[in-house]
């Protein structure tokens, strides 16, 4: 296959690592390049939900995640140190009843290996400065930034995976619509001495009326932890381990770190012959565990209706989805965590009985992933479709 015969994917985070795979499988040679020199060592995302397992079985890859991922059975809400709110998973999925506790760093480096395994290359150290469509395909300017030297690449498709700051959508005018929350959110990574069952995601209550998510880190994170459980404790306010009286921290956080929420999603998830991926085109909070998710399943609709010959019908699968799964996770958000009245109000009082509301449900299927089919014609064939012989199946 020619390089111009090649789809390009730009960014490999988790997205464009998924992409990159599913295409690989089905014989399509991509190449995929990366600014960052390093793999990530550091995790944002925490958990795999039931459908990115599903998506990932046939790679391969889903039974090293449940090798290495432990599974989170649900959520438990605490106030004034005891539970109000126990929401079970049980029964949601046949085969995957859970989210996968694992690490975004772990789940790349997964992904990684199984994307290099079946034939493929990750171009390290190499960043797009530009791009545009061309007729039949895009042209896309690279910098290899150990030498400064340019290069120009003709392609048939560009996958944007290249993040929340996607260059590819700066370049292409698309809308990023959508609105951002007040003040920023903290995170802290630390060992803790605690009661709080690790087989949950825990939110809890605070008395200065923020809210704290704690839940493990499984994964290679735990290689450096002294065989001590690794908890993120996130929140809303500054310094959100002063507010966590269930637990005690045993060592300094191994990561710190802030950042803002916005809840946004592209305007055009394609615009001729680029198509964008995970959060160069949706991001949301993390507390629908749904971003890297949502994304995975962008680049398994992208790999199989470039299959099938039909890639443009991406906006119109994906942008319906995208958008209804950011105003879920925008709303369970702001139920959780914002100091509007309303909201505080629907915390103290309805959620209390949200375990007997169909409310539970939509949260546990938001979470999940499974709250929206995906069309039976994009299912790949049962046996390994390969174009050329000397793309082979995954030894992991
Ligand atoms: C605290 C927190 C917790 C979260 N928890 C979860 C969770 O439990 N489950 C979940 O599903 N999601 C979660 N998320 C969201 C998840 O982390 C993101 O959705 C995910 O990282 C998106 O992956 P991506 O590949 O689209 O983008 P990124 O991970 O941002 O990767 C984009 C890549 O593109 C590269 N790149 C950018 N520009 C260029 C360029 N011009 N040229 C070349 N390369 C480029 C970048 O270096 C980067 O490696 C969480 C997020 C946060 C902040």
């Amino acid at each position: 296959m020619s390089s111009a015969e090649r789809p390009l994917i730009v960014g490999a985070g988790p997205v464009g690592l998924a992409a990159a795979l599913f295409l690989q499988r089905e014989g399509f040679k991509p190449r995929i390049v990366e600014t960052k020199t390093e793999a990530a060592s550091q995790s944002k995302a925490l958990a795999v939900n039931p459908r990115t397992l599903d998506l990932l079985e046939s790679t391969g890859v889903t039974a090293r995640m449940l090798e290495l991922g432990s599974p989170v059975r649900g959520m438990q809400f605490h106030r004034n140190g005891k539970v109000v709110i126990g929401l079970k998973l049980d029964g949601i999925h046949p085969k995957y009843p859970f989210m996968l506790g694992l690490s975004q760093a772990t789940t790349e480096r997964l992904l990684a290996q199984a994307f290099l395994a079946a034939g493929g290359e990750i171009e390290r150290g190499i960043e797009m400065t530009s791009c545009s469509n061309v007729d039949g395909g895009a042209n896309v300017e690279l910098r290899h930034i150990a030498d400064n030297a340019a290069e120009t690449v003709a392609t048939p498709q560009l996958l944007a995976a290249d993040g929340a700051r996607s260059l590819a959508r700066h370049q292409l005018n698309v809308d990023f619509v959508g609105s951002t929350f007040p003040g920023e959110w903290y995170l802290a990574d630390v060992t803790l001495k605690t009661s709080l069952a690790p087989e949950f995601a825990h939110i809890i209550y605070c008395r200065n009326g923020g809210f704290l998510f704690v839940m493990p880190v499984y994964g290679d994170e735990q290689a450096h932890t002294n065989g001590q459980l690794l908890w993120r404790v996130l929140g809303n306010r500054p310094n959100p381990l002063a507010m966590l009286e269930e637990a005690e921290p045993t060592a300094a956080p191994v990561w710190e770190s802030s950042f803002r929420v916005s809840h946004r999603v592209n305007a055009k998830l394609s615009v001729g012959n680029v198509y964008f991926a995970g959060d160069a085109a949706h991001i949301h909070s993390p507390m629908g565990a749904r971003g890297m998710n949502l994304g995975v399943e962008d680049a398994w609709v992208f790999a199989n209706l470039l299959r099938i010959g039909q890639l443009g019908r991406y906006h119109d699968l994906r942008h319906p989805v995208d958008v209804k799964v950011v105003k879920e996770v925008e709303f369970f958000s702001k139920l959780v965590a914002s100091d509007a009245l309303p909201f505080r109000f629907a915390r103290r009082y309805v959620m209390p009985i949200v375990a007997r509301t169909p409310l539970q449900s939509r949260i546990k299927q938001t979470v999940t992933g499974l709250d929206h089919s995906l069309p039976a014609d994009l299912d790949p064939p049962e046996h390994e479709p390969s174009r050329e012989p000397g793309v082979k199946q995954l030894a992991l």
